[in-house]
């Protein structure tokens, strides 16, 4: 069996594991390779700290390999932009065919490696402020090769555990006792983390924070403005808009138009007739008997006096007894 398996491919595998140890995974089928993983880092000597970059390596033997090319995956890069990788990717391209004939997989990884090692920043943005990584920025790097500034990575982690804190009030007892604990996560992949939210308080805001230019508004600005707004207007004419001038969040409320004319005439006082299919001007007009806008054209944005869409008064959310309490809220 071990005869079919080509010499330059076992002395490689073998070198792979004696050198690479536990940060290769070789895998076999009936003893032979098939493929071999490992994370490349940058090279920092033996500082792990500083590495702000890495990226799965997969190579996939083919039958054949080394005459012919194995396939090279690169996966899971972290600190790495788009632009970044394409270009590791078209060096890998690259090295395989110079390498034709002969073992490629340490070529492959001294290559990826010192691709890494310059550059060896995090690019893109951190995602909790949305600005850049600059010089004299203090950002740290996660378990999970994430890159935040500190100063928003501490803002996060405190409005996280208020969250978890305040959910938590709202259960029963029984249910808090069986509820998980209160675990720091990742805000880009969730992988649990363990910060210290206190050190990371104390880093100053993130450069660009403080240096980008004052707010202004620009053309281009204007016209998405506009933009946005006809957007609105279109979706509130097909009553798409949840809460619109509430507070609270929005939930997910189905509601039906005759709820809607349900809500308006008890507003109004009069009876209510629930399964009464009304149209919704005769609502309107019960709700709004004073207000002098009535020949107003519903589903027209401009000339409503206020949202009458089917998500009216969604914070009666739970509380079906305070139906008409909601609507006058709503309308008021
Ligand atoms: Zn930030
Ligand atoms: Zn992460």
């Amino acid at each position: 069996m071990s005869a079919a398996i080509d010499e330059r491919v076992t002395d490689e595998v073998e070198a792979l594991e004696a050198i690479l140890l536990d940060d290769v995974v070789v895998k076999r089928e009936d003893d032979v390779p098939k493929s071999i993983e490992t994370v490349v880092h940058p090279s920092t000597g033996d500082d792990v700290d500083q590495q702000f970059v890495c990226v799965t390596l997969e190579v996939k033997l083919t039958s054949k390999y080394p005459d012919n090319s194995p396939e090279v995956t690169l996966r899971n890069p972290r600190g790495l932009d788009d632009e970044t990788l394409a270009n590791i990717n078209s060096q890998v391209k690259k090295k395989l065919k110079e390498c034709l004939g002969q073992p490629v997989v340490f070529e492959l990884i001294e290559l990826i490696r010192e691709s890494l090692t310059e550059s060896n920043l995090p690019s893109g943005q951190c995602v909790i402020c949305l600005y850049g990584f600059t010089e004299g920025d203090i950002f740290i790097k996660t378990q999970c090769y994430h890159h935040f500034h500190s100063h928003c990575l501490a803002s996060h982690l405190i409005a996280g555990k208020k969250y978890y804190q305040e959910e938590m009030d709202k259960l029963p007892n029984w249910q808090q006792m069986q509820a998980p604990p209160y675990q720091q996560t990742c805000p880009v992949c969730r992988c649990p983390m363990a910060c210290d939210v206190e050190a990371l308080k104390r880093a100053p805001l993130p450069v660009q924070s403080i240096t980008a230019k004052p707010f202004s508004l620009t053309a281009e600005l204007k016209a998405l403005q506009t933009k946005m707004a006809s957007l609105l207007a279109h979706q509130i004419a097909k009553g798409g808009v949840v809460g619109m001038g509430d507070t609270g969040p929005p939930p997910l409320t189905i509601t039906s138009p005759s709820d809607n004319d349900e809500e308006s005439n008890a507003t109004s006082s009069t009876a209510p007739e629930p399964t009464k299919p009304e149209p919704r001007h005769n609502g309107q007009n019960g709700a709004h008997g004073n207000h002098s806008n009535e020949n107003s054209t519903p589903g027209s944005p401009q000339t409503r006096p206020a949202y009458r869409g089917p998500y009216r008064g969604f914070n009666r959310r739970g509380k079906p007894g305070r139906r008409s309490r909601g609507g006058q809220a709503a309308t008021r």
